[in-house]
């Protein structure tokens, strides 16, 4: 009998000898055990869902005649009109000033990583991440055949040598960056961090992936300019930037609508719009007919109460975190998003730490090093505070600080 195992191994794409199972959506499947306090997904609140209007929205879409035949009906790759429009004006209030044809929707901000690296990557060639990045975006370029470059540890905070960062490397680098309380960290770049980025992006003629997937879940400090604004502020307009911005619905309105987009310059939307009918033609047509009936009503109202709760349970995290850790803990203190990020004492790692939370305290959580491109701080975890309650993360938290205390 043939060992079809190796047969088709032999038979995959060089490129697939770097792909990967996703780690943490390996783990995430162990974890559906109804006593174990989870802080591992990373996914929105379902009590948050605005179930109603997208019903109501699904049901004026079918129930009228004519809506209905386009709702069920392919459309244009670059996606519905109005919601472009509408979102072209939202970006414009906010230092964008853009038409619907600089936008195209994707399958999910995560469909957006992959046509990017698709469109810019050549096997070999460079891709400037954070330290720790991403994972999906890390999981969406991987296929593309690139080198990981750190950006080193405070190289936004002083002169970074553009010439020495680069030295080996394949030149003209994709950046990706996530500047508002990133996955995994909860971490925001501050204005002056931005404005070095594109320095950086200048010296080293580097294309600028923003990954904004949590931008609007802003729950404290002021809203920061994104790095779309910041380079169209100084390039004049945005067919001269050279940022691409990713923006999503699925942690404001509903990840299961897929509704992504793409803000940038035309000659890349065009572009990318090629890779899109290639890939999957357009977004589902009804699904954005809703999104953009969801977003016209009440959408401030929605968000504010989104911001509000996911507030009130990242104090109630920073609280216990507090309250509960021992000495040599420390964490980042999330001004929106869904994440804290904790660095553990040197000598305790996150994967090891996360097999005994299971065993012996009934709590799990992400560990840091899958989030790492290059060089991995095993001593770090990630914690999401958006499906717990208020009481099960404190219980949660002197579960960890307990464990952890042992370790020490
Ligand atoms: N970017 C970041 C930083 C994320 O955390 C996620 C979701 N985990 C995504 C992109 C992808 O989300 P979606 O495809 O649902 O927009």
């Amino acid at each position: 009998m043939t060992d079809h195992t190796t047969a088709w191994a032999q038979r995959f794409s060089e490129r697939m000898s770097r792909v990967r199972a996703n780690e943490i959506r390996e783990l995430l499947k162990l974890l559906d055990q109804p006593d174990i306090l989870s802080f591992a997904g990373g996914i929105p609140d379902p009590g948050l869902f605005p179930s109603e209007r997208i019903q109501a929205s699904y049901q004026a879409v079918l129930s009228d005649p004519e809506l209905s035949q386009q709702a069920l009906q392919y459309s244009v790759s670059e996606g519905y009109l109005p919601l472009r429009e509408w979102l072209a004006e939202r970006m414009g209030a906010h230092g964008v000033a853009c038409g619907p044809e600089n936008i195209m929707l994707t399958a999910g901000s995560q469909q957006a990583l992959d046509l990017l690296g698709k469109l810019f990557l050549t096997r070999g060639d460079t891709v400037v991440v954070a330290r720790p990045t991403y994972l999906g975006a890390l999981q969406a370029f991987t296929a593309y055949e690139p080198h990981y470059l750190d950006l080193p540890d405070g190289a936004l905070d002083g002169d970074c040598d553009a010439e020495a960062l680069m030295a080996g490397r394949a030149e003209r680098p994709l950046g990706y960056f996530v500047p508002d309380y990133a996955n995994p960290t909860g971490e925001s770049m501050t204005t002056a961090q931005r404005r070095a980025l594109l320095e950086l992006a200048d010296a080293t003629d580097m294309t600028l992936i923003e990954d904004a997937a949590y931008r609007e879940l802003r729950f404290a400090g002021e809203a920061l300019p994104s790095l779309l604004a910041l380079d169209i502020a100084r390039s004049g307009s945005i067919e001269q930037a050279r940022t691409l911005y990713c923006g999503t619905f699925s942690k404001t309105i509903s990840p299961a609508l897929r509704l992504g987009w793409v803000c940038g310059p035309k000659a890349v939307i065009e572009k990318l719009v090629l890779l899109k009918q290639g890939s999957d033609l357009h977004v589902s047509t009804i699904n954005q007919m809703v999104g953009w009936r969801t977003v016209t009503e009440d959408y401030e109202q929605h968000l504010s109460r989104l911001r509000n709760a996911y507030g009130a349970k990242a104090q109630a995290t920073l609280d216990a975190l507090d309250r509960h850790m021992p000495q040599g803990v420390s964490w980042s203190k999330p001004q929106g998003g869904m994440f804290v990020w904790l660095r553990l004492p040197e000598g305790i790692d996150g994967k090891d730490l996360l097999a005994r939370a299971i065993a012996e305290e009934r709590v799990a959580f992400v560990p840091g090093a899958p989030f790492f491109a290059e060089s991995a701080a095993d001593n770090t975890i990630r914690l999401s505070y958006s499906l717990p309650t208020a009481a099960e993360i404190d219980d949660g938290m002197a579960r960890l600080a307990r464990l952890i205390a042992r370790q020490i």
